[in-house]
């Protein structure tokens, strides 16, 4: 293609606080239509908003974690529009004055890391939700109005749909990550407006862009902006130009449609909200916040890569989930020994417990088996207690029924035989049993110490040290 795609995203995060970012109705998914509403979220005369602190520490954690600079005095707006699920008839948001700025975000495409510029993050109140009926009835739920987002506007840095995408799940690990949002998308917690252009290969100007909404789906974000993509350059290559304009994703039809020309900031009649006062935060508020910041996934990524040791794909799939890199943080605490450590424990993290838990559908946070218990379970290999095979049976022992490896063991009889004689004896007698084979052996067919091997441990019920039956039959058949 002789065409570059150019990419910005602005994405609505919606803040997981309990209340309404200018009241005090609970901010919650799912009540019947319209039980979350008081005058102020129906805009009733004489109703004044009072802005929710807690929405303000959670916007602080955002664009803290993400190398912002804060507006130490920032500003609520007006903005403007008529539509049936604003009552008041503007949306309170911030214009001039956004409480972050110029931060990045660092999102992996393949093996490449790409920083992407954030120009600012700012606060706004969400708006109610329309259903439109067949047959000329709409209905109304101003449950959604008020409740506070972040809307987190990219610089134009993205350069494909995949980048895009990469971006989407990079932001969506870090709200969780960070306890800002739940981040789902499926629910409209975390909302996508994609702005695209094209321009020529080798070009340093910005094309015309249009801007992609209801992009209300991880799975659309791809599939959107690449369709989009597909059809401005269908245009620019006929030789015809771009329109600026706003155009709904359908995601049932697959395809984009117009619906409005781009609207210019005075059609919203921006002004400072008379009813606010400026939002202030002080040099202590914000050190708190960052004090309180947990480690960050790229951070984790780094130090399982780099400290640990790991793989990159093992350390990207660690520290994808907070709940899984916490789970494995506290086993490899539980369990000591440096990055050798760390690297057992996430083998039987990333193949043992990753199948279990998606096998039965369990959620990491739900999972039978503590930390400390499966940096137990791998104590009892390292001290011969148990050989690797038998602990994979713990393993699904403790999973089914969440006792400890040691209970187990016990309970089970799972005891690894390491006394010599007792090997000896067994081994005696299957070599007298399977005396063709004895003999071939002793012939040069070295290949059948693993048959002997098998029958002490099938003898033994699998609980033969194997490092000593080898030795033990090793020299019986010599
Ligand atoms: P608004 O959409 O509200 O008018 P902006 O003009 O600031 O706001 O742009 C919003 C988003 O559009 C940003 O994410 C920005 O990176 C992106 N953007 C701006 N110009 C272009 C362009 N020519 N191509 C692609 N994205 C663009
Ligand atoms: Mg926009």
């Amino acid at each position: 293609m002789k065409w570059e795609p150019v990419i910005g995203l602005e994405v609505h995060v919606q803040l997981a606080t309990r209340s309404k970012a200018f009241s005090a109705s609970a901010a919650a998914f799912g009540a019947p239509p319209n039980a979350l509403t008081d005058p102020t979220v129906l805009g009733l005369p004489g109703a004044l908003p009072t802005f929710n602190h807690e929405a303000l520490m959670l916007a602080l954690r955002l664009g803290l974690a993400t190398g912002c600079e804060i507006r130490r005095r920032s500003r609520f707006a007006r903005k403007h529009y008529f539509y049936p699920d604003l009552p008041k008839g503007y949306q309170i948001s911030q214009y001039d004055e956004p409480l972050c700025a110029h931060g990045s975000l660092e999102v992996t495409v393949g093996d490449a890391v790409k920083t992407v510029r954030l120009t600012r993050i700012h606060l706004e109140e969400d708006a109610g939700k329309n259903t439109h009926q067949l047959g000329a009835t709409s209905l109304v739920d101003l449950n959604r109005a008020g409740v506070p987002l972040c809307e987190v506007v990219s610089e134009p840095d993205l350069r494909s749909a995949v980048e895009a995408g990469e971006y989407m799940r990079a932001l969506r690990r870090l709200v969780r990550y960070l306890g800002v949002s739940e981040g789902n998308m499926e629910q409209g917690q975390l909302r996508c407006d994609a702005n695209v252009s094209l321009r020529p290969v080798g070009s340093t100007t910005l094309g015309t862009r249009t801007e992609l909404k209801n992009i209300n789906s991880f799975r659309f974000v791809e599939r959107a902006i690449d369709h989009e993509i597909a059809r401005q350059a269908r245009i620019l290559d006929g030789g015809g130009t771009i329109d600026q304009e706003t155009r709904l994703w359908d995601a049932q039809q697959g395809i984009s449609l117009p619906m409005r020309s781009k609207e210019e900031a005075n059609d919203y009649r921006y002004f400072p909200d008379p009813d606010l006062p400026p939002l202030c935060v002080d040099e202590a508020t914000i050190a708190a916040v960052r004090e309180a910041l947990p480690e960050l996934p790229a951070q984790k990524r780094a130090r399982y890569a780099g400290e640990l040791g790991l793989s990159v794909d093992d350390a990207l799939t660690l520290a994808d989930d907070r709940a899984l890199a916490d789970y494995f943080d506290a086993a490899v605490t539980a369990y000591g020994k440096g990055p050798a450590g760390a690297k057992v424990i996430a083998n039987w993290i990333l193949s043992e417990l990753l199948r279990e838990l998606s096998r039965t559908d369990t959620d990491i946070a739900a999972c039978p088996i503590a930390p400390a218990s499966l940096a137990a379970l791998v104590a009892l290999i390292d001290d011969a207690t148990i050989s690797g095979k038998i602990a994979k049976d713990v393993f699904s022992e403790m999973f089914a029924t969440g006792a400890g490896p040691d209970a187990i063991v016990e309970q089970k009889g799972l005891r690894q035989v390491t006394d010599a004689g007792a090997i000896e004896k067994v081994a005696a007698a299957v070599i007298a049993e399977h005396s063709a084979q004895a003999a071939a052996y002793r012939a040069g067919k070295q290949g059948l110490l693993g048959f002997f091997v098998g029958q002490v441990m099938k003898q033994t019920g699998g609980k033969a040290n194997p490092k000593l039956t080898n030795e033990i039959l090793k020299k019986l058949l010599s």
